[in-house]
């Protein structure tokens, strides 16, 4: 059954971008069929992918304005169970068109509902903020999951966050379910870290996820080289600990999956 988690938090800068592409990369490192979507105008994801404006052939833009179906703008990656579907917006009135647009929040839901379950996952990066775009995003997905970055937040903005969600799922998503809070750009043994450690733990321990992401100058390397940290350098601490992230998902969505009874399938044999 396909999952669809839609990184998001109103906060520039925090990793939501490393993390959709570095998870994405990783799921599919992992042999899991998945499709990243970028829904941020700013287009990030497709610089970390090396995907400049030729190589790009449309996005949701086009998906969203009826030029293109979502299959026309799905594009390749060099992993083999990664695709990718840029924003593909190149000027502010276009930026300006596509804030209009999404102030439907069901559009990616209703453009998702064929392709989707050609995936595994779907993996979706959001600009920080949260109407508009980061709204459709959060109506179609299955889970959110919130980047931290160590250090440089403040607990009254998580828990204005968890209310939008609660929002969320009362107009537009009711089965929106929290995925976690990441802890990103990670610097372990400093009293910063041990701090926000020991608040998170307190208040957002339910949250918590368990594996951590390193502050690591690769991740942000292997972005300005256009390619995920799994393919720049694969045995670099932050590509270990996507991959880890990847698996620690992985394992709990099987866990959480209906088994078949014996009865079926001995039926079905
Ligand atoms: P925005 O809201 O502006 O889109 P963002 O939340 O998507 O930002 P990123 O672009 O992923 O954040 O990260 C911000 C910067 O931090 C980038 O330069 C990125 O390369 C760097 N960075 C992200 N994660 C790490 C990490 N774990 N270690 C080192 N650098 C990192
Ligand atoms: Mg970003």
């Amino acid at each position: 059954m396909t999952k669809i988690i839609t990184i998001a938090i109103p906060k520039g800068g925090v990793g939501k971008t490393t993390t959709a592409v570095n998870l994405a990369a990783s799921f599919a490192a992992l042999e899991k069929r998945v499709l990243l979507i970028d829904t941020d105008p700013f287009g990030a994801c497709s610089m970390s992918l090396g995907f400049t404006p030729e190589k790009t052939k449309g996005g949701l833009y086009e998906v969203f304005n009826f030029m293109h179906s979502m299959a026309q703008v799905i594009h390749r990656t060099e992993l083999p169970f990664l695709d990718f579907v840029p924003t593909n917006i190149t000027s502010p009135q276009a930026e300006e068109r596509m804030m209009r647009i999404a102030e439907n929040r069901t559009l990616l839901k209703n453009i998702l509902r064929t392709i989707a379950p050609h995936y595994d996952y779907v993996v979706i990066d959001t600009p920080p903020f949260l109407r508009g775009l980061t709204t459709n995003a959060l109506t179609c997905a299955d889970s959110v999951l919130i980047p931290i970055k160590s250090g440089h937040f403040s607990l009254e903005g998580i828990d204005k966050l968890l209310k939008y969600f609660d929002w969320i799922r009362e107009a537009a998503n009711k089965t929106l379910q929290i995925e976690g809070i990441l802890q990103t750009m990670y610097e372990p043994h400093t009293k910063v870290a041990e701090i926000t450690d020991r608040e998170l733990l307190i208040r957002f321990r339910k949250y918590l996820i368990k594996t951590t992401i390193p502050k690591n100058t690769h991740l942000a390397e292997a972005s300005f080289y256009g390619k995920p940290a799994v393919l720049f350098n694969a045995a670099s601490k932050g590509t270990l600990a996507y991959l880890e992230l990847a698996r620690e998902l992985i394992d709990r969505h099987t866990a959480a999956l209906p088994q078949t009874s014996i009865t079926t399938q001995v039926q079905s044999a």
